[in-house]
């Protein structure tokens, strides 16, 4: 394929590819592979994406390090070694540098290189994309591989900006090591990024003091070394548990309880939930197959995790502070190494802002109900714009000069969460309305990279050079994701996926529910010539 090009000085690609994570990388590979000329663009100085920006004390992944990696390559698969059961962000790091290195990604990564605008030409039938640096390149595709969780969301705090002391955002933070030594430290939200770092930080600090909203619930990791024979029992039959993983609705191979957690005894149910919280990790929620489908069994779950706060929190005003009233698993459930019994730690005070929100920042410290607390540090735990966030920041214009931000104002609007009508020849990756965040992201950043090389390897074939999704077949995916989720109990709470955490979001469910009746139909659009895509 070619294109136009501006001038002889602008490039000309057949895609151009927006961030160099996971999905950027793969796609890079992928694309390659078939003989296509492509180029990424990163905003960041390496590969990594979220594992690039997050470097915050504790990072690290709530999927096991098995199954947090690429299968395209057995070779890969085989001969990486993962040292952790879950894989801290350092190593994750290493990981994806690894794989820019096996596969020599580098040459064809442009980094410190934001996308400012990208504009689609009808009269070339491609996209004219221009970077923050000033460069003007243009390309038949654009794929947008630019994360889920990666805009930070910083609240509109008044004053922030006067604060003395050192600020940093969790997703956003500095290349150096930051050292907490003797310093009194705010951490403001008690999400995952939050009950990761803040039993580490408490380690340091003179005093923390934890700022919270809302309570989550989390669940312990029981990280351990994974022992050089556990990891080469799952190598050798590595395609079992990618296959076994593919079956599940989160793309995750823990085993679900195919029972209500009504139908069994109260000790059968207990019995449950205790072998699961000594297992660790997120497989809690499968404890049972209606913990998201019926509130009266997810109660039962609830109620479990909040008598497990009380026994480990020993102060019960603080106990009671740090237990969730909503829905388990309805916001991400957070997987944790020693967050409560942090609480019991005496230079650890919990303020909740429930009621009562931080009033101002003010060069001292933070305000709340009147009363100054000092800090040298604050660091704001305060999560993403996800999923449109990073998408909204570029200029992207489609048919008509149309703006992505304009046609998404009420909420996203995707076809299969891969591409929006009005936006020809653009892709996105795990895109709103396909199931990225409820899922595994690695298996499912690839099964998204192989749609989308299938398909622009279909267009070549046919000697075609524009794709879009027609109107009604995304209207009629829009509905079907709002009912998927409206089946559920997750339009319960203010989650990130509804947007409910960035004020003046539309609040509208992102992701679809289901990884393989989302790939079965994934599948059956491309078999069947790309239905509900318009050719030409
Ligand atoms: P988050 O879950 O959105 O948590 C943000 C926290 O900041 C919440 O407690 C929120 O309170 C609070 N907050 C936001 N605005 C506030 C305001 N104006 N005033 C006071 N508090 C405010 O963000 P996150 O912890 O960064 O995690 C986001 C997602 O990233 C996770 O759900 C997970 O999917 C992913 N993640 C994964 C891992 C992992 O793999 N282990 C680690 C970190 C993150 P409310 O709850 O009241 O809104």
């Amino acid at each position: 394929m070619s294109g136009p090009t501006d001038s002889p000085h602008a490039a000309h690609f057949d895609a151009v590819i927006v961030g160099a994570g996971f999905a950027g990388m793969y796609m890079l590979h992928r694309l390659r592979g078939l003989g296509f000329r492509a180029r990424v663009f990163e905003s960041g100085t390496g590969v990594g994406g979220t594992w690039y920006w997050n470097r915050y004390p504790g990072a690290r992944c709530d999927v096991e390090s098995m199954e947090y990696s690429y299968q395209f390559s057995n070779d890969l698969q085989q001969q990486w070694e993962w040292s952790e059961r879950y894989a801290a962000q350092p190593e994750i790091l290493r990981y994806a540098n690894h794989v820019a290195d096996r596969f020599d990604l580098r040459r064809d990564i442009d980094f410190d290189t934001p996308i400012a605008s990208a504009a689609f030409d009808e009269q070339f039938n491609c996209w004219r994309i221009t970077t923050g640096t000033g460069r003007a390149v243009s390309a038949t595709h654009c794929i947008m591989a630019t994360g889920c969780l990666s805009s930070a969301n910083t609240p509109k705090f008044e004053g922030l900006e006067t604060f003395r002391g050192a600020c940093y955002h969790t997703g956003r933070w500095p290349q150096h090591d930051v050292d907490f030594t003797g310093l009194r430290v705010g951490i403001i939200g008690t999400g995952s990024s939050a009950v990761q770092s803040i039993p580490i930080i408490a380690q340091q600090a003179r005093h923390l003091t934890v700022f919270q909203r809302t309570p989550n619930y989390a669940v312990p990791a029981h990280n351990a070394p994974l022992a050089p024979e556990v990891q080469q029992a799952v190598k050798a039959n590595y395609g079992d548990l990618r296959q076994r993983a593919r079956q599940m609705r989160n793309g995750i191979a823990w085993p679900v309880t195919q029972k209500s957690a009504l139908e069994v005894t109260r000790e059968e149910r207990r019995a449950e939930y205790e072998a699961r919280w000594a297992r660790g990790g997120l497989s809690f929620s499968g404890s049972f197959m209606d913990l998201l489908l019926n509130k009266e069994a997810n109660d039962t779950a609830a109620e479990f995790v909040r008598d497990k706060i009380r026994a480990i929190v020993h102060d019960p005003a603080t106990a009671n502070l740090l237990t969730p009233k909503s829905v388990l698993s309805c916001k991400r459930l957070c997987v944790d190494i020693g967050y409560y019994e942090t609480y019991n730690r005496p230079n650890v005070s919990l303020v909740d802002i429930s009621a009562l929100p931080i009033e101002m920042i003010v060069p001292e410290g933070v305000v709340v109900a009147g009363k100054t607390t000092p800090f040298d540090v604050i660091i704001l735990a305060t999560g993403f714009d996800a999923m449109t966030g990073a998408l909204n920041k570029i200029d992207i214009r489609g048919i008509d000069g149309v703006p992505l931000r304009e046609k998404w104002a009420a909420g996203p609007r995707t076809y299969l969460g891969l591409s929006s009508a009005g936006f020809p020849n653009l892709f996105t990756i795990t895109g709103p309305g396909s199931p990225s965040v409820l899922t595994n992201m690695l298996p499912t950043i690839e099964q998204h990279v192989e749609w989308i090389a299938d398909c622009i390897a279909h267009l070549r074939a046919n000697q075609l050079h524009r794709i879009e999704a027609t109107l009604p077949a995304e209207d009629a995916w829009v509905e079907k994701v709002n009912e998927i989720a409206a089946g559920t109990l997750f339009p319960t709470c203010n989650s990130w996926y509804l947007g409910a955490n960035v004020p003046g979001k539309p609040r509208v469910f992102m992701p679809y529910i289901g990884f393989p009746p989302y790939v079965e139909t994934c599948n059956a659009v491309a078999a069947g010539g790309y239905t509900g895509f318009a050719l030409s």
